[in-house]
């Protein structure tokens, strides 16, 4: 099955919602056709449905409204779950931002999008630096402690229209429809000090903080094909970062890397 990412509401609550609207409608029909197969089979049987209908209406009504409103709590309890099961196919589970799986779909929608309408759109890789010393000196749960922090700061900067994801260990990955090179060097920036901002306590007086180093890659003007293509233009940006000594922007722009901060 083709999964199209565009289809996949990124508001939760509304993605709930409409799951449970079709839960609940499918099954509320259930329940009236339901009733009225039995209808149909009892006059197949010769009985006379309606006849008793006449004689214990109260009886009837009541059954028929209790089916109905069991099957309707059923189907919103069904598409609360469903939403929740999609959520937890589509999002990271430590840092709640999309996972990579998400991300690339939309990414190559995205590229496709953009090439049609001949607007710009623009991909950030952000990786965290020497992130395996913080492994290596303080431990794994401090290490995925700092990496739940960074995903609520990415979250807290993010602005409507932005597209946010965890797309490797210590890497995320931003997606800016519309964005020009230069607003994304921009976006980058903001992104940057926000994460080089979270702080974790190591037991109790001490802080540690990390850096992080931004590659920057823009689908128009460069005429990048497909989303595989500004992938590995932005990774090369972000390489050249570390490259130039980390904790800093590079955009990738016309076959040439800018450090947007030295
Ligand atoms: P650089 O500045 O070049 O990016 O150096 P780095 O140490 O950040 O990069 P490297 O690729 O050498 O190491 C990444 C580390 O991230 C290695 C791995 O242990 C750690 N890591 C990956 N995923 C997780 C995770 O989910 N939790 C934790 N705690 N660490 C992780
Ligand atoms: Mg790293
Ligand atoms: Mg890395």
């Amino acid at each position: 099955m083709k999964f199209d990412s565009t289809e996949f509401d990124l508001d939760r609550r509304s993605r709930s919602r409409r799951h449970q609207r079709r839960r609940v409608a499918q099954l509320v029909l259930l329940a009236v056709a339901a009733d009225v197969i039995v209808l149909l089979v009892e006059v197949a049987a010769g009985l006379e449905p309606l006849a008793d209908f006449q004689h214990s209406p109260v009886i009837y009504v009541h059954a028929f409204v209790v089916t109905i409103g069991t099957f309707g709590v059923f189907g919103a309890v069904l598409g609360s779950r469903e939403a929740m099961l999609e959520e937890m196919a589509y999002r990271d589970s430590l840092t709640g931002l999309l996972n990579s799986r998400f991300f690339h779909a939309r990414l190559r929608e995205e590229i496709a999008s953009a090439r049609r309408h001949e607007r710009p759109t623009s991909l950030v890789l952000l990786d965290i630096d020497h992130f395996k010393k913080v492994n290596d000196e303080h431990g794994h749960p401090v290490g995925n402690r700092l990496l739940e922090f960074i995903g609520q700061a990415i979250q807290s900067v993010l602005r409507e229209g932005e597209i946010a994801a965890r797309v490797g260990g210590e890497e995320f990955a931003l997606l800016l429809p519309g964005a020009t090179a230069g607003d994304a060097a921009i976006a980058a920036e903001r992104f940057r000090v926000a994460m080089g901002q979270v702080t974790v306590n190591i037991n109790n007086d001490r802080t540690l903080a990390v850096t992080v180093s931004a590659g920057v890659a823009c689908a128009n003007p460069d005429g990048v094909q497909d989303g595989t293509e500004i992938y590995n233009l932005a990774d090369r940006a972000l390489y050249a970062a570390k490259e130039q000594g980390r904790n800093r922007v590079v955009n990738w722009m016309a076959g040439k890397e800018t450090t947007a901060r030295p």
